[in-house]
């Protein structure tokens, strides 16, 4: 097909990001003109499904009039401030306050930056400090996971355990360990429970750490449920595994609620619904519902007090973003909040999981499909070459990409992590609309037979 006027200017002037970029030319960009409410249109004018909440954050979906009145609004008023050198304003006071309510854990204050990679790296920096401000030099070693993501940036990227965010970019960088993957559809032995799993992982984890040394290591960094590694859900009692040795090592463990945070795992935090007890919280995407980029550390008392104790010390806490808490970005979130609350959110999650359960297993019967797994409104089937033997494709990545391709001719966007099918819808979506989500996809899906 010929490209249109739009894709011919986009790839004449864009780098895409996280794009097979040798390969864009022959399929040519898919430019996006507007959307409204679960659906995206592109400049032809095609409607698309967004399946996946565009990158698992526009919670409230496309369109929203109260959002884009709230940003209005505050663009009129006050369109920039920051927090340096002791100025405020009232929407990142607003935001805090309302993020300390419903926070997983208890949290003194925030600190605020424009993205989840942001507030990743700053967590690590902050645990850093705060160990040199206790005497503590050489605790400094981070563990993350395999299949973990954090995000891209130097640091984050390097608590990110996927091989291509690490590859010629000279990552990861030495202070991090990645312990197993709590996977256990990939990862358990032949004939190993999911207990025994559990009990496997948390040895080798106490194992790592007495290797390493529990002196030379400051935090654990985990998502609730794994997103961007492909939907991983622990197993029942994972958390509940780790978290004592963690304790039993003065290990901190940073909570990364980017994607799981705000309800959509049928809890305002996926630490709640998984059983995670952090000690500190990363939060970004659904919490502006993508409507202006904003991130946050929600920080507990004993970090809080240390920032201020070391302020006396050696003076200015010599840290901060220019649009870190931009008040854009605060009302919209403000206002996000308010919606989810008034809309009861989580109750909604709650109340249509169990459909997007039953039809995400029911493609399970598909040839291609080997495993399906959900929680809330996120879920992921991962496509196999033998059921049985649960041989993935080789290569890796080209199966998920064509079925997520015929999806997109059959007007739905779901995200081929590997060779895993990702959804994550915006968490608005309907009964209906999420049975017009899987008969598309499984339209996909037969193409790929
Ligand atoms: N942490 C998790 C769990 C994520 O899924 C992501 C992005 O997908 C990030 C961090 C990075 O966020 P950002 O892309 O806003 O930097």
């Amino acid at each position: 097909m010929p490209l249109t006027n739009a894709q011919a200017r986009d790839l004449a002037a864009v780098v895409h990001p996280y794009t097979p970029l040798h390969k864009l030319r022959e399929v040519g960009p898919l430019v996006m003109g507007h959307g409204k409410g679960i659906y995206v249109y592109d400049t032809q004018g095609k409607e698309y499904i967004e399946g996946m909440a565009g990158l698992w954050c526009t919670g409230l979906g496309f369109g929203n009039e109260e959002l884009v009145d709230a940003a209005t609004e505050q663009m009129r008023k006050l369109p920039y401030y920051h927090l340096f050198g002791g100025k405020g304003m009232e929407p990142a006071v607003e935001l805090a306050e309302k993020l300390k309510e419903i926070a997983p854990c208890p949290v003194d204050k925030v600190l605020y930056c424009s993205s989840g990679s942001e507030a990743n790296d700053t967590q690590i920096k902050l645990a850093w400090y705060y160990n040199n401000a206790r005497g503590k030099p050489e605790k400094k070693k981070i563990i993350s996971r395999v299949k973990a993501y954090h995000g891209v940036t130097v640091m984050s990227a390097s608590l990110t355990g996927l091989p291509n965010n690490h590859r010629d970019f000279d990552l990861p960088v030495a202070s991090v360990r990645h312990t197993d993957c709590p996977q256990y559809y990939r990862f358990a032995t032949e004939g190993e429970s999911e207990a025994e799993f559990v009990a496997r992982l948390a040895a080798n984890l106490r194992s790592m750490i007495e290797t390493e040394g529990p002196e030379t290591i400051a935090a654990m960094i985990a998502e609730p449920v794994m997103g961007a590694g492909g939907v991983i859900i622990p197993p029942e009692g994972y958390f509940a595994a780790i978290q004592p040795i963690l304790e039993e090592h003065d290990i901190m463990l940073i909570d990364d609620e980017v994607i799981c945070g705000f309800g959509r795992t049928g809890n305002w935090f996926g630490a709640t619904t998984l059983g995670m007890k952090p000690h500190t919280v990363s939060v970004a995407k659904q919490m502006t519902s993508a409507y202006a980029p904003l991130g946050a550390l929600l920080l507990p008392a004993f970090i809080t007090d240390m920032l201020e104790q070391q302020s006396a010390k050696i003076g200015t806490f010599g840290h901060g973003f220019t649009y870190g808490g931009h008040p854009l970005g605060c009302a919209i979130a403000v206002k996000t909040l308010e919606i989810y609350q008034r809309m009861d959110i989580v109750g909604h999650v709650r109340r249509i999981a169990p459909l997007f359960e039953k039809r995400i297993k029911a493609l399970a019967d598909h040839p291609l499909v080997g495993n399906v797994r959900s929680v809330g409104l996120v879920g992921g089937a991962e496509l196999v070459a033998d059921k049985a033997t649960k041989r993935s494709f080789e290569p890796a990545k080209t199966v998920g990409a064509i079925v997520a391709r015929y999806g997109e001719a059959h007007g739905v966007i779901v995200r081929a992590i590997g060779d895993t099918i990702a959804f994550c819808p915006p968490m608005i979506i309907t009964e209906p609309e999420i049975d017009e989500m899987f008969d598309r996809v499984e339209k996909a899906l037969a193409d790929g037979e």
